[in-house]
C-alpha cells in the first residue's frame, strides 16, 4: 500500500481509442466502489448538489458523454436520438438563416431542412459535396453548412478539412453528422468542424436495441458557448434521452472498436465480391466504413425481390449493428430523388462474412423477374 492516489484512467495522456472507450466513463476508483457505470433512475436531487433536477443532468448521460466526447475530442451531450441531435444543432441557425447542406443526405435532415425552407425560418442551398469548389462558391453569406461524410446512403465523401476552413473564412459554422464514419474512422471536429452529430441509435451502441443521440463541440472558447447554447435547447427542448437507453449505448459503446473492426472487414471484401456479380449494377463504397450501396438490375421492384430474399441479412431499415441489414431506401417517403430507385444500402454487420456472401448472393439471383 502507498499513500499516492491511483491516477484515474481519464487523466492519463495518449490513450488509444480503444482503451478510452474501455475505460472511459466509470466512476473514480474506491475500494469497494462499482466497477459498472452507474444507471441512475430518479427525476430530482436533493438540494443544493451541482444538478437540482434531472432534464438538466444524470450521471448515466455523464459516462457517455465523457467516454463519447474524449473519442471525438470534444464535450459530448446526449440526446433523444439522432433526429433531437439534428434538431439542437439546427436551433443554431438564427431565425431566416442560410444553410448550405448536401443534395442527398440522412432523409429525415433533408425533411428538416424542406420543412424550414417551407416556413420560412431558413434559406437552404443544396449542394453536390463531392464538389468541394460547389461548396465553397455557396458559402458567402451562409450561417450553417452542413455536413454528412460518407452521405447515407449515396457515400459521397466531403472533403472536411478544405471545406471547414473555406466556412471559417466566411464565419459560417460547419456540423458534421459523424454517424457513418464514427470518432474512430474520422474526428471532424480536428478536421476544423464546429459540432458533430451523432445517431447513437447506429454504431455507437450497436446492438439495434436503442435510439439515442449526440451532439459534440469544439473544446474551445467558440466551442464552449455552442455547448452551453446546445444545453440550453435539451434542457429547455425537455425531449431529453433516458438513462436507461443511455447506459445501453454505453455498454455497446464498449466494444465499438472490435464491431466496426469485423464489419469494415467484411464491407471490403463484399464490396469487391459485389463488383463481379451479374446482378449489380454498381457498387458504392468509399474504402472505409461498413456501409456499402448497391444498385441492381429488374429496376426498385427487383431491389424489392432482393431485399425480401435474404436469410442471414435481415430486411429492415437502420444499420450500424452486429446484425446486417439491407434495405432498398426509396421505399422511405422523405428519401431524396437523387437516390435510385433500385438502390440498396447494406449495413455489414459481424456474421461470418462467407455466410453473408452466400446468403445475398443467392438473393440477387431473384433481382431479375
Ligand atoms: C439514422 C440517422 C440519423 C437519425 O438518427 P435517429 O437516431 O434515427 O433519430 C441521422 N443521421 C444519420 C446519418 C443517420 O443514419
Amino acid at each position: 500500500m502507498t499513500d499516492e492516489p491511483t491516477p484515474a484512467a481519464a487523466d492519463l495522456p495518449d490513450l488509444a481509442p480503444a482503451t478510452r472507450l474501455v475505460a472511459l466513463g466509470r466512476e473514480p476508483a474506491a475500494p469497494g466502489a462499482q466497477v459498472g457505470a452507474p444507471l441512475v433512475l430518479t427525476s430530482t436531487y436533493h438540494a443544493d448538489g451541482p444538478v437540482s433536477y434531472a432534464r438538466s443532468g444524470n450521471p448515466t448521460w455523464s459516462a457517455f458523454e465523457v467516454a463519447l466526447g474524449s473519442l471525438e475530442g470534444g464535450d459530448a451531450l446526449v440526446l433523444a436520438s439522432g433526429m433531437a441531435a439534428v434538431s439542437a444543432a439546427f436551433a443554431l441557425l438564427p431565425h431566416g438563416g442560410t444553410v448550405v447542406v448536401p443534395d442527398a443526405a440522412y432523409n429525415g435532415v433533408m425533411a428538416t431542412v424542406g420543412d424550414l425552407e417551407a416556413s420560412g425560418a431558413a434559406v437552404v442551398r443544396r449542394v453536390d459535396v463531392t464538389d468541394t469548389a460547389a461548396v465553397v462558391a455557396a458559402l458567402p453569406g451562409a450561417d450553417l453548412l452542413w455536413l454528412e461524410s460518407p452521405t447515407n446512403p449515396l457515400l459521397e465523401v466531403a472533403d472536411l478539412p478544405a471545406l471547414t476552413a473555406a466556412a471559417r473564412e466566411h464565419g459560417v459554422l460547419t456540423v458534421v453528422d459523424n454517424t457513418f464514419a464514427t470518432p474512430l474512422l474520422q474526428r471532424p471536429l480536428a478536421d476544423g468542424a464546429d459540432v458533430v452529430v451523432h445517431s447513437a441509435t447506429k454504431y455507437l451502441s450497436g446492438h439495434s436495441d436503442v435510439l439515442l443521440g449526440a451532439v459534440v463541440t469544439a473544446p474551445t472558447d467558440s466551442g464552449r458557448a455552442l455547448h452551453e447554447r446546445l444545453r440550453r435547447h435539451r434542457q429547455l427542448g425537455g425531449g431529453i434521452a433516458g438513462p436507461m437507453e443511455t447506459w445501453l449505448a454505453l455498454r455497446g459503446l464498449r466494444t465499438l472498436h472490435l464491431r466496426l473492426e469485423r464489419a469494415c472487414a467484411g464491407a471490403a471484401d463484399l464490396a469487391q465480391r459485389l463488383a463481379g456479380h451479374p446482378a449489380v449494377t454498381r457498387v458504392r463504397y468509399p474504402g472505409f466504413g461498413a456501409i456499402v450501396s448497391i444498385e441492381v438490375v429488374g429496376g426498385a421492384e427487383g431491389a424489392e425481390r432482393v431485399a425480401a430474399a435474404t436469410a442471414v441479412w435481415v430486411h429492415a431499415t437502420s444499420l450500424g449493428g452486429v446484425e446486417s441489414l439491407l434495405e432498398r431506401r426509396r421505399r422511405q417517403p422523405n428519401e431524396p430523388e437523387k437516390v435510385p430507385e433500385e438502390l440498396i444500402r447494406l449495413s455489414v454487420g459481424i456474421e461470418d462474412v462467407e455466410d453473408l456472401w452466400r446468403d445475398l448472393s443467392a438473393a440477387l439471383a431473384r433481382a431479375r423477374p
